[in-house]
């Protein structure tokens, strides 16, 4: 993009690049997520892609066991379409109906069924300027209009910038930046959108933000879409799942059942409903990441780092000295990976997934050589 983005996106083209006669029209315009680096040269400190740096709950293996028994016999067999067992077990945990919870495979997927099922509409979606890189691929691929609303300085986001009943998509904490809305500021944007769809992506939410999870009885219009990848350390299984009122819920069911009735598979489903039912085992890694955050956010603020207050598993930091593509390759030749993204407003910054207190003080150590201090 150049210096001045045009401010409906959607109706702009991509860059450039070659392509096959055979493809279609979509096909010809899309601009696909890149997501962060999966490498393969082990002995890296992995701090780029946010996933959790301990272990699912032992429950998880044992499901897994469970339902693979000596011969593997229940694989022949599709799994439960709606995900019952699972949805059951949200639904208990957030005090909802399972006619308010749909499951999908990842919230990824669950995301792009509610842009094409909910957030498709007359008027353009709008969601933040620094926000989840996808949101503009599910556009261009459904073909939605969309706006972005520029964060205000120091990235806070201003709900009172959403008014208008437009649809609207927001991740709370928001990514790459870590800040966090109070519940009162999401009752503000859904009162100011009283006739649209807001989907509140909360795949940090776990990490100690405030969930808009309570607010569904009371908003129609509210959809929220969690995952299990970083709060239950299951990133590797691909689960995500959505909260909101019984019609929202049906839109995704008629996506979903329009497009694959079976997106999660049998050991998907045991994995997900045994790590939700381990509340112990999950409060225990949760509050060990908490504080990681919190020791990490110092230490990079003691090496002159700027470090916006967090409240994901991951801290967003620049240093005034150092240029953020810089920084990242310097990192990158010690053996530690972070993610680094080249959109304007944050190229001087990285976004550092909380590790274990090894992998963090491996952090700081190949900081401090790079920085000084
Ligand atoms: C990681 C992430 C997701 C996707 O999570 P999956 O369930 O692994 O697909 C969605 N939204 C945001 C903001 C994320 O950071």
């Amino acid at each position: 993009m150049g210096p001045n983005p045009p401010r409906i996106a959607g109706a702009t083209r991509p860059k450039d690049h070659p392509m096959s006669r055979f493809w279609s029209d979509i096909v010809r315009d899309l601009s696909p997520y890149v997501p962060g680096e999966q490498p393969r040269q082990p002995g890296l400190v992995k701090l780029n892609t946010n996933e959790n740096p301990y272990p699912p709950s032992p429950e998880v293996r044992a499901a897994i066991e469970a339902e693979l028994g000596d011969s593997a016999a229940s694989l022949r067999l599709y799994p439960d379409p709606q995900g019952t067992v699972l949805r059951e077990t949200i639904a208990a945990r957030e005090g909802l109906s399972p006619e308010q919870v749909f499951v999908g495979n990842g919230s990824d997927e669950v995301l792009a069924f509610a842009f094409q099922g909910l957030l498709a509409h007359r008027k353009p979606l709008r969601f933040p300027d620094v926000s989840y890189s996808f949101y503009p691929s599910w556009c261009r691929l459904y073909e939605i209009d969309y706006e972005t609303v520029a964060l205000r300085d120091g990235f806070v986001l201003a709900v009172d910038d959403y008014a208008g009943d437009a649809p609207v998509i927001l991740p709370n904490p928001n990514a790459p930046t870590g800040r966090a809305l109070s519940r009162d500021e999401i009752v503000r944007l859904l009162d100011a959108n009283p006739g649209s769809p807001v989907v509140v992506d909360e795949a940090y939410v776990e990490f100690g933000a405030e969930s808009a999870a309570p607010l569904i009885a009371a908003h129609p219009n509210l959809l929220v879409v969690r995952t299990l990848s970083k709060s239950h350390a299951l990133a590797g299984m691909r689960v995500g799942y959505a909260l909101g009122d019984r019609e929202l819920i049906e839109a995704l069911v008629r996506i979903k059942d329009s497009f694959n009735s079976y997106p999660l598979d049998r050991l998907a489903l045991a994995a997900a409903t045994a790590a939700l039912r381990d509340e112990a085992w999950f409060a225990k890694q949760r509050d060990a990441v908490v504080a990681s955050r919190e020791r990490l956010s110092r230490e990079l603020a003691d090496l002159g780092f700027d470090v916006l207050p967090s409240k994901a598993n991951f801290v967003f930091a620049r240093h005034a000295g150092h240029d953020g593509a810089a920084l990242a390759r310097a990192l990158r030749e010690r053996a530690v990976i972070v993610r680094h993204f080249s959109a304007a407003r944050i190229d001087q910054w990285l976004r550092i997934t909380v590790g274990t207190p090894e992998q963090c003080a491996a952090l700081v150590a190949a900081l401090r050589e790079i920085v000084g201090g």
